[in-house]
């Protein structure tokens, strides 16, 4: 039997261990084959453009995927769908003006509702929760978070309920919370079981998922591309690269804007009653801080917590040290709860905080760095390209501003890590000057 220091990063996640069967696709790329469009990695961005694709009638798509479709940021995360981007909406108003910036953000909206749609229409069992997302305030400043809420109406169209703190307990009953604010329109789910049976209907639909299929090089020729795996190759019209923060170098041109940043996970043993009492609605709950918190109840009375982000991997057992000591901050009464399980993954970011989607000058698509706001806005990346592929590039080019900058390589890698412990240093502070 495996103890918890076999483990090594990223650690087993809780959603591998009890996944249902294990993945079976269109096994391994062998041979030479012919598609009309190769999509490269098989997170939700690479499984999501092929389901589009599909969906608009495209019949020849193959997805060739290094391990299994979901290995990736995509099966292992909390399961958090929500709508927005990493990029705070506040910057995107900035940015954008309000006209826009409601039309990109009302986009995710409907990306959380396609998501749904989908886990109905191909009846998937993911464990789908409709309790809704939390936002819960750790500073205890009701009245810049009904400020905040105001805003995101007026500006986004966005509604957002606020719970005052004694509202808030009834959703989450932790004496570390000020006021809270409820997004109900979003959804908690197993991400895992999600894109596992989103590949499995591609499959079914003659869609060839290959895995085991890393893909080592990409090379155009005059009418066609070439993609190159170990044992075979795939020629085609169209290539879309949707690697996450789990390649950079099979395109280093684009790839070179990404920053892989690590977060991390542990579910604890089953805690039966205390569940409810904690969670007395089966809310998934983030809070206000720059490095949050995030937890949600499992289906049989666990709890999935997660947080904090860094440039390095760690072990498992130092997973379950540090969120240890969140879990016990927020909720006192589970001191001492085991986390039976503790893994971590890569989510890609590029330096201006919003996802790269559009085109190379030689023609190679791609759809990367969604950050820590994935679920969503995959789906949404996955519309955008398929149409785009099929003639239709109208949405996408509404991304084009935000170009595959150059995020610093290794220097880059240590300002964010140095960022980050600033930002939560400036947490840190907010917290006692509010206490
Ligand atoms: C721990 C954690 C918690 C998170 N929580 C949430 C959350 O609650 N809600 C939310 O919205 N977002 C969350 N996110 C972010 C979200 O998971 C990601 O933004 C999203 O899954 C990215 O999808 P993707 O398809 O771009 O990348 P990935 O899912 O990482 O997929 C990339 C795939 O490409 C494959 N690949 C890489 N190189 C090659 C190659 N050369 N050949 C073939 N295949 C290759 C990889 O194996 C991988 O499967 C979280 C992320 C993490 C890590």
């Amino acid at each position: 039997m495996m103890t918890h220091e076999d483990e090594r990063w990223p650690g087993r996640s809780w959603y591998e261990a009890t996944a249902a069967k294990p993945w079976a696709g269109s096994g391994e790329l062998v041979g030479e084959h012919c598609h009309d469009v190769v999509i490269i990695g098989a997170g939700l961005a690479g499984i999501s453009t092929a389901l589009s694709l599909l969906e608009r009638g495209a019949k020849s798509i193959a997805v060739l995927e290094s391990s299994v479709p979901g290995a990736g940021a995509s099966g292992r995360n909390g399961g958090f769908v929500f709508a927005g981007y990493s990029l705070a909406n506040d910057a995107l108003v900035k940015q954008l003006g309000v006209a826009q910036a409601s039309r990109l953000h009302g986009w995710t909206r409907d990306a959380v509702g396609l998501v749904r749609k989908r886990i109905e229409r191909y009846g998937i069992a993911c464990q789908a929760n409709d309790a809704g997302v939390v936002l819960a305030d750790w500073f205890g400043d009701d009245e810049r978070l009904e400020q905040f809420a105001r805003r995101m109406q007026q500006t986004l169209g966005f509604d957002l309920i606020m719970l005052p703190r004694q509202d808030l307990r009834q959703f989450v009953n932790s004496p570390r919370y000020g006021a809270g604010l409820h997004e109900p329109g979003s959804f908690h789910f197993n991400p895992l079981a999600h894109i596992q049976g989103l590949a499995s209907y591609l499959c079914e639909s003659g869609v060839a998922v290959h895995e085991h299929s890393p893909v080592h090089r990409i090379e155009r020729s005059a009418q066609a591309w070439i993609v190159h795996g170990a044992e075979g190759r795939v020629r085609a019209s169209e290539v879309v690269l949707t690697t996450g923060g789990y390649d950079l170098k099979l395109r280093p041109e684009v790839q070179r804007a990404l920053q892989p940043i690590a977060t991390y996970i542990a579910v604890t043993e089953p805690l039966g009653d205390l569940i409810s009492e904690v969670l007395p609605q089966p809310v998934a709950v983030y809070d206000t801080r720059f490095a949050f918190d995030y937890f949600r109840p499992l289906p049989d009375s666990r709890l999935l917590w997660g947080g904090r982000i860094s440039v390095a991997d760690r072990h498992p057992a130092s997973i379950r040290r540090l969120l240890a000591r969140d879990l016990e901050r927020v909720f006192p009464t589970l001191a001492g709860v085991d986390f039976e399980q503790a893994w971590g993954g890569w989510m890609s970011y590029a330096r201006h905080e919003m996802p790269l989607l559009g085109r190379c000058p030689d023609g190679l698509w791609y759809g990367l760095a969604f950050g820590g706001h994935g679920m969503a806005t995959t789906t949404l990346a996955g519309e955008m390209l398929a149409e785009a592929l099929l003639g239709r590039p109208e949405r996408i080019e509404c991304f084009r501003r935000w170009q595959p900058v150059w995020a610093g390589g290794l220097a880059g890698r240590a300002a964010v890590q140095s960022r980050y412990w600033w930002l939560q240093a400036l947490d840190h502070w907010r917290d006692r000057r509010a206490r």
